[in-house]
């Protein structure tokens, strides 16, 4: 996707946002020293842990190891591609996009470019409002909204529309702009080869994202024929899984409540919306999902699902429980009283009564164990609560074995499976033990340490050098001379750290001393570059790079030439790769040129 924008334009463009303005408009942020400090917005951070560095032009985390250059502050914040957030920061800096290059028939017939798309998008919302403000046309819609309590106001404020009762309507009036018909195929408005519009005699939601683009419709039928509701299918803009309903208008709530609440229908959450409860975002009819988690995620670290009844709580309760450990995210479950739809409850119980079964819903280990203890539990019996348990923890250990979580997250759900069961911590640990196969506990293990000691020998040894000989070279550039006499890209076996090899070792060919900065433009994604600006910190701490630099090189030859199977790895890094320089590097110091 970097394609998009050639690389003299990303430099440009992260050149002209000062990272401490763009992230100063998104949080606050204090001096301290020769840096800038402020709450993280990445984690839910109680003393501020995110430095901004104006001479490196960089942010980092030091709770959450998040870290990156404006372009990815952006990405992070706003959820953006890449692209996108190129596109935003250009914007933000008064920048010209570039023309698109030019591409052969055949590649653009292919390829779908999302602007084109958003754009269609944005003109078909604003022929559909016309729709819905048409005196005539518009008033069976109109009156349908004035039963379902929403003020015309309110319309306005979601872009609500009306796909008119004619299957050409749209399609006729995209004829008389230009606007190419396989350009509303691709944005998913009309049926496949273009016969009719895709959404007809319909009420229509408009999906828009943070960013206020128009990724999106939604359509509720008004004369009852097909589906309730329908949406745009799958698009170059738009994933389901991947979108919530109301973003935009709840985000900046959702951070100051450190909550976001999800509901399931559009309705539901207009109508939280205009009762004054503003940190509602809707699923769009599908379930949660961990992309729905990621995003929430980047604004709070608790979410509360609403569902219409009880039933439809157990059923997404296991995923929840799920997506809860896996993301890490804290998740309640709440139901809505006499299995009304949020929106009816909000109608005729009000604000405070849905705030306070928000703030009253149930955690989702709670929510889970309470339905079990009740269908298991009827008669009170100890076989019965024992049955309950068991199931309990079964489902929390397969949950567990998905989420692949470090040790020190499992003891805090350990803690908390322990205040809810009133078991022992040592009991449930050996209960969950035994669910936990040992197949899932090596791989947990691994994941864990993979920097450190991971799995088998070899590949302990050579990650740690590899770490090590990237922590140095992004230290000490000159030493790449030497370095790349010895080992190339392709020896870097660990997919994040040969990602940063690719980056670091292609610039060092052309430039003597790449900044960070200019690292991290060349890297896309959010991982790398935080991991990026992880091992050039950590390399800045430490010293003695020519003597670590022959001990890591020596590491990697000895790796590859498998002589190391006498060297136990060992969790102290430093020592441990000074033991091999010792044991197996003997003498070899001028072999890699460092006389
Ligand atoms: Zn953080």
């Amino acid at each position: 996707m970097q394609g998009t924008f050639d690389r003299s334009f990303v430099n440009q463009v992260q050149q002209a946002n000062d990272i401490v303005e763009v992230a100063g408009e998104h949080l606050k942020l204090t001096p301290k020293g020769t840096e800038l400090v402020g709450l993280c917005p990445f984690h839910n951070d109680h003393k501020p842990s995110l430095y901004v560095s104006p001479s490196k032009q960089i942010f980092k985390c030091f709770a959450c190891g998040a870290g990156g250059d404006v372009l990815k502050f952006i990405q992070m914040r706003e959820n953006l591609t890449f692209p996108q957030a190129i596109e935003r920061l250009a914007q933000r800096a008064g920048i010209k996009l570039p023309q698109k290059r030019e591409k052969s028939p055949s590649a653009a017939q292919q390829s779908v470019d999302p602007n084109s798309l958003a754009k269609v998008n944005q003109w078909a919302a604003s022929h559909f409002e016309n729709n819905l403000a048409d005196v005539q046309k518009g008033k069976a819609a109109r009156d349908y909204l004035a039963q379902r309590h929403i003020s015309l106001d309110t319309a306005a404020k979601w872009r609500l529309g009306l796909a008119v009762d004619n299957p050409r309507d749209l399609i006729d009036a995209a004829a008389k702009k230009t606007i190419p018909l396989n350009l509303l195929e691709q944005a998913g408005l009309v049926s496949a080869r273009g016969a009719a519009d895709r959404f007809v005699n319909r009420l229509i939601f408009p999906i828009i994202d943070v960013t206020e683009r128009v990724v999106a419709f939604g359509g509720r039928t008004l004369d009852g024929n097909g589906a309730k509701y329908i949406n745009s299918p799958a698009t170059a803009l738009f994933d389901k899984s991947n979108c919530l309903y109301g973003l935009r208008h709840a985000r900046h709530e959702i951070v100051s409540a450190q909550t976001a609440v999800v509901v399931e229908g559009y309705t539901d959450c207009i109508m939280a919306h205009s009762k004054g409860c503003c940190n509602v975002v809707a699923t769009l009819g599908t379930s949660f999902t961990p992309g729905h988690a990621r995003i929430l995620k980047r604004y709070a670290n608790k979410a509360v699902l609403v569902f219409d009844s009880d039933a439809a709580g157990i059923e997404a309760a296991n995923r929840a429980l799920q997506i809860c450990i896996a993301q890490q995210i804290d998740i309640k479950l709440a139901t809505v009283p006499q299995g009304k739809d949020p929106c009816d409850f909000l109608l005729s119980a009000g604000k405070d009564s849905f705030t306070r079964l928000v703030n009253d819903a149930a955690d989702v280990f709670e929510f889970k164990w309470l339905r079990l203890k009740n269908a298991f539990d009827r008669d009170n019996t100890l076989a019965g609560r024992k049955s309950a348990v068991d199931q309990f923890l079964q489902t929390v250990a397969a949950a567990l074995r998905a989420g692949n979580l470090p040790a020190i997250d499992r003891g805090l759900i350990v803690n908390r499976l322990s205040r809810i069961l009133g078991l022992d911590i040592k009991d449930i640990n050996a209960e969950l033990a035994g669910r936990l196969t040992s197949a899932a506990k090596t791989a947990a293990y691994r994941a864990e340490n993979e920097y450190v000691v991971a799995g088998d020998l070899g590949n302990g040894l050579s990650a740690t050098a590899q770490r090590e000989i990237l922590e140095i070279v992004l230290n000490e550039p000159n030493l790449f001379d030497i370095v790349k006499k010895h080992v190339t890209v392709t020896d870097f076996d660990v997919p994040i750290l040969a990602a940063i090899a690719a980056v670091l070792f292609d610039s060092l060919k052309t430039q003597q001393r790449p900044s960070l900065a200019e690292l991290l433009a060349k890297t896309e994604s959010v991982d790398i570059a935080a991991r990026l600006v992880q091992l050039a910190q950590a390399g800045e701490e430490k010293a003695n790079f020519r003597a670590r630099l022959a001990g890591a090189l020596n590491a990697m030859r000895h790796v590859r030439t498998r002589k190391t199977s006498s060297i136990k790895p060992t969790c102290d890094q430093a020592k441990f790769l000074r033991n091999v320089a010792e044991t197996v590097g003997k003498g070899n110091r001028r072999n890699i040129g460092l006389v």
